[in-house]
């Protein structure tokens, strides 16, 4: 994809100039990081959750590279409406209308927590590691009114709905999305009064005769945060501007961000962006097409535990592919991804016995050997924009590295794995053999029903032995004879 990096340099790929550039921290020593959270009116599907898993090998690549990381994810909990321009109603107050109606009597708030420890636990079953701070969007809004306030004057504009952000007073707008301020027409509804089409609301007003569950009172009426407000606002507000790296999925390079760029602009009396590098996760796609919490199967990582995957697959997955690269989800790949997985796991498990039974191995100069390869593939590999899939077959290559000391093996898969987070020296092999919802065999039945089988193997009684394998099917046990990985059945 990319030359070589100059060694010991991490280089990344900003969306702003479209081009790789060497990381070089604001404040020496540290990095400082704000990724755009989850709007909590729903669960989150996997492909947000790639964005996530993207963010956390970034923080994890600074951390190794020895940078004080500050990292800051969001909570959308107000302010996202259904379409990303100004079209369309609040996500959240849209979803509790919706539980209104069938008779639920939810408050927004309790939508809002629900689906964010949602969020939280998919966080965690993927490993992705807690950021410095989680900020949530109502609990700035008195600085959110303060940085509108801030820019009104020069940048904004009153009208019925709200106050707008004028998009041609600031430099350059769209630069980002490589679009151009009259562009725009079909991408966003237009509101009438509306300078520009690219112009959004900073601050909706509730319609007169409406009241809504989240409202604050400001300089314009009672009203709410436009969604592009509350990134800049809490953004600056615990990083600093400029800070280093700022996050998101590729559809944000289109219209959150270059509003977040605009309004950071005015904020800042400067035509800087903000931040130093913008970074873009590209999509995890259904071979339908755009994934989606509304058709077809939602694609929820409880899904897929219930289905029998373990969520590290899922981790596995994303980090086969380039985090710009688009990503084809499929139930054939991500078997495939715990296939990888187990016997990454497995080979380390192997390595452990062996250890533990007092396997002793060849000398020194192997564990060199070790470190060299590690800074020679695996480094490399990361600080060319976090090139994961290279640095997978970096980790394959140490954990097969046949006559190192265990130890030194174990120290280097140990290392790598801070940036991979793919638990290879925690995570059982046992532990990645997840229990699909609908079974109802029990483990110890299947054991039992093996045993029988191999009895009637080794009398030559083939029509019993498939008998039982028949049987097992029917229950939905796959019977994996001569597995290499030495799991003999598989269930779902
Ligand atoms: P949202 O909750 O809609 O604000 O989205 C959360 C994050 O997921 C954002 O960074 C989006 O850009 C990102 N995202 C949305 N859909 C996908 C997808 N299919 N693949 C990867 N990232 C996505
Ligand atoms: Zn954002």
């Amino acid at each position: 994809m990319t030359d070589t990096p100059p060694k010991n340099e991490l280089r990344l790929f900003n969306s702003l100039t479209r081009q790789l550039e060497t990381f070089t921290p604001v404040h020496p020593g540290e990095a400082r990081v704000y990724t755009c959270g989850p709007t909590v009116y729903n669960y989150p599907h996997i492909g947000n959750m790639r964005a996530y898993v993207f963010a956390d090998v970034l923080g994890r690549v600074l951390s190794w590279k020895g940078y004080q990381l500050t990292h800051v994810i969001n909570i959308t909990d107000v302010g996202h409406l259904t379409d990303d321009a100004d079209a369309g109603e609040d996500k959240l107050e849209k979803a509790a209308a919706e539980k209104a109606q069938k008779g639920e009597r939810t408050s927004i708030w309790d939508i809002a927590r629900h689906y964010t420890e949602a969020y939280w636990a998919d966080i965690e079953a993927l490993n992705i590691r807690q950021p410095s701070q989680w900020t949530v969007a109502t609990d700035y809004v008195p600085q959110m009114i303060a940085f509108a306030e801030r820019i009104a004057g020069k940048h904004c504009y009153e009208l019925e709905s709200g106050l707008y952000f004028d998009v041609s007073t600031v430099a350059d707008y769209g630069r980002l999305a490589r679009a151009r301020t009259d562009e725009g027409e079909s991408r966003i509804d237009p509101v009438d009064g509306k300078r520009n089409a690219a112009d959004f609301a900073i601050w909706r007003k509730t319609p007169p005769g409406e009241t809504r569950q989240m409202e604050w009172d400001s300089p314009w009426g009672r009203g709410a945060p436009g969604w592009h407000l509350e990134c800049s606002v809490m953004s600056g507000a615990v990083l600093g501007f400029p800070f280093d790296i700022h996050t998101g999925g590729i559809d944000h390079r289109e219209i959150h961000h270059p509003n977040e760029i605009a309004q950071n602009q005015a904020h800042c009396h400067s035509d800087a962006s903000g931040a130093n590098i913008w970074m873009h996760n590209n999509f995890l796609v259904e071979r339908s097409g755009k994934m989606s919490k509304s058709s077809g199967e939602f694609l929820r990582l409880q899904l897929l535990i219930d289905k029998g995957y373990h969520p590290l697959a899922y981790r596995m997955l994303c980090l086969q592919a380039h985090y710009r690269s688009e990503l084809e989800f499929s139930w054939e790949g991500l078997g495939a991804a715990l296939t990888r997985l187990k016997r990454l796991i497995g080979n380390a498990e192997k390595l452990r016995e062996a250890s533990e039974r007092g396997v002793v191995r060849a000398g020194s100069e192997t564990a060199d050997q070790l470190t060299l390869m590690i800074l020679q593939q695996f480094e490399p590999a990361i600080y060319d924009d976090l090139n994961t899939p290279r640095a997978l077959t970096a980790v394959e290559d140490v954990i097969g590295f046949g006559s190192a000391p265990i130890a030194a093996i174990f120290d280097a898969v140990s290392e790598m794995d801070k940036v991979l987070g793919l638990g290879l020296l925690s995570v059982r092999r046992a532990d990645l053999r997840i229990r699909p919802k609908s079974a109802t065999i029990t483990e110890a039945e299947i054991e039992a029903a093996l045993t029988r089988r191999r009895e009637a193997r080794a009398a030559k009684d083939f029509a019993t032995s498939d008998a039982i394998r028949d049987e097992l099917t029917a229950q939905g046990v796959e019977v994996m004879d001569g597995d290499p990985l030495g799991w003999e059945w598989r269930l779902g």
